[in-house]
């Protein structure tokens, strides 16, 4: 049976589903050739079960939610179909390079994922990848695998971070198996299958940088462009506004990372998209008691991917990819002499870098006033946001609850006070700022409640904290997914009150202090 990419697969067709996951379209990354990736079949996942699946994706992607009940579904969703398509179609794991912790790190690549093919609906092409579906040419020493504990971390961090509204790569599902994986205790394996429009990382740009091979470096800036950044071809050059798009996207992301107290863990280059998506979601953690030199990843002792770090991390980032793009910058300068285009290049480059703090400061402000419910703007009020974050970190303020709090301090007295108040240690100093703040509200228009309903629009009730995480995961583990499921629906409407849900919003319990998430995954 064909299949047109514009309709939806019926939900008893899974084995349509894989014959159009294989077939690669025009334009797509798989087209690019040998050089960007190698084919294989993904390693057999002994007696897959489904540990998590999203509706809302399964529907982005045009296919029926009920599939998820179909007997097939975990044999394709875990890879174990793949042994069976044909040679032209294999999944690829794609070659990439990059900085890990500020280090050049050589060749990396996608060393435990699958990209099984694209599906097309409602005009939007998605890529399909398979997390942790065994070992690649790009392994290194690792095995392959994902755990079931940081697969349904990714799956229900990335749902939540869409429904925040921070671009992200979204998660149709995680299969589990009980097939042992050792880490530092003994774990069970998962997949999961993770949606983007593209994968492609600043760490694929570094790679045929680094391997010289100018050519490749420039079929993957002319894929990207062609099919991502169109109104790039129309600049005066191309790859420089490549660049450019690339950087403010990035600026914009970590504004928002910023304002929801997001910590991505490994902001490594290969790990960031050039799409401006959250990807490879790790060590993530969002703050709780807020502290700016917040780590969330306890493998990184030196703090480099700290929250207060995480935009100058991202600038330094953009560095990286440029270096990479310079062969391909200032081709059409008309300048015959190599040296003086490789000059010209450099101070093209660096004129697009220096826009990245452009972007990021006002963006970071934009979303604080928004935060803080400032319809207007006035000169002071990002002194005001950077005051209440120092008196937020001198009393390990919670992030979330201080900002969705905040909304009920009214501009005519202190009596709204007392609930954010109570997160801080230090009261005197929150009411100093809280004053400071008072005669800042009374110069807006809006009454205190049309401020407080746009704040709660903008100021989530409910992040995936640590330890909600946890919670979810140790049910999973005795094969109870209800939690999964229950968590991702809160996660969904983070800005609705859902009053039944408020444990889900409340301070973390004491034993969440030590939960330690690290590289291990
Ligand atoms: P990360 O920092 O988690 O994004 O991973 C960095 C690199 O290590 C990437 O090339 C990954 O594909 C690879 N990697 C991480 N964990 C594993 C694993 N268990 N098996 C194989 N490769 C892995
Ligand atoms: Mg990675």
């Amino acid at each position: 049976m064909s299949f047109s990419r514009s309709e939806a697969v019926p939900a008893d067709s899974l084995p349509d589903l894989a014959a159009t996951l294989g077939t690669p379209v025009d334009g797509a990354f798989a087209r690019l050739g040998d050089a960007f990736f190698t084919r294989l079949p993904a390693a057999p996942l002994p007696a897959p079960y489904v540990v998590g699946f999203s509706d809302e994706v399964a529907r982005m992607l045009g296919l029926a939610p009920s599939i998820a009940a179909d007997p097939g579904f975990a044999e394709l969703f875990s890879g174990n179909r793949t042994r069976d398509w044909p040679s032209h179609a294999m999944p690829y794991a794609s070659v990439y390079s990059g900085h890990q912790f500020g280090v050049w790190a050589g060749q990396l690549g996608d060393g435990r994922a699958l990209n099984v093919g694209e599906l097309a609906h409602d005009g939007r092409r998605f890529e399909l990848q398979l997390k942790g579906s065994g070992r690649t040419p790009y392994s290194r020493m690792g095995d392959g695998r994902a755990v079931l504990r940081s697969s349904i971390r990714e799956f229900l961090c990335s749902e939540a971070m869409h429904h925040l509204g921070i671009p992200t790569t979204r998660a149709l599902t995680v299969i589990g198996s009980d097939a042992p994986v050792i880490r530092e205790e003994i774990e069970t394996s998962a997949v999961v299958t993770r949606v983007a429009e593209s994968f492609v990382r600043f760490g694929h740009f570094e790679h045929f940088f680094a391997s010289d091979r100018p050519d490749l470096l420039r079929a993957l800036a002319d894929h990207v462009i062609d099919r991502f950044y169109p109104a790039c071809r129309d600049a005066g050059d191309p790859y420089l506004a490549l660049l450019e798009t690339a950087t403010l996207r990035t600026a914009d992301l970590v504004a928002q990372w910023q304002a929801v107290g997001f910590c991505h863990g490994v902001m490594n280059t290969d790990n960031m998209s050039i799409l401006g998506l959250t990807i490879d979601y790790g060590p993530f953690g969002f703050v709780d008691g807020f502290d700016a030199g917040h780590v969330c990843n306890h493998s990184d002792q030196q703090g480099r991917y700290a929250y207060r770090m995480q935009p100058r991390i991202a600038h330094w980032n953009c560095y990286c990819l440029a270096q990479a793009l310079l062969p391909l910058i200032g081709l059409n300068h008309g300048i015959a002499d190599d040296d003086a285009r490789a000059e010209r290049a450099v101070e093209d480059v660096q004129a697009v870098l220096a826009k990245f703090p452009e972007r990021f400061g006002p963006a970071f402000e934009r979303a604080m006033r928004a935060k803080l419910g400032l319809a207007l703007e006035r000169d002071g009020d990002a002194a005001l946001a950077n005051q209440l974050l120092e008196v937020m970190h001198a009393s390990h303020a919670d992030f979330t609850l201080t900002f969705r709090h905040l909304s009920r301090v009214s501009k005519h007295d202190a009596r709204g006070d007392t609930t954010v108040r109570d997160l801080f240690i230090d009261r005197d100093a929150f009411d100093r700022w809280a004053n400071q703040y008072r005669a800042r509200l009374s110069e807006e228009t809006r009454d205190d409640a049309a401020r407080a309903a746009a704040m709660n629009r903008v100021n989530p009730k409910y992040v995936l904290r640590n330890h909600l995480a946890e919670v979810a995961i140790r049910r999973a583990k005795e094969k109870d997914f209800s939690e999964v499921e229950r968590l991702a629906q809160v996660l969904r409407r983070p800005f609705d009150e859902q009053t039944e849900y408020d444990a889900y919003a409340a301070l973390p319990p004491d034993w969440a202090g030590s939960l330690e998430v690290s590289c291990s995954s």
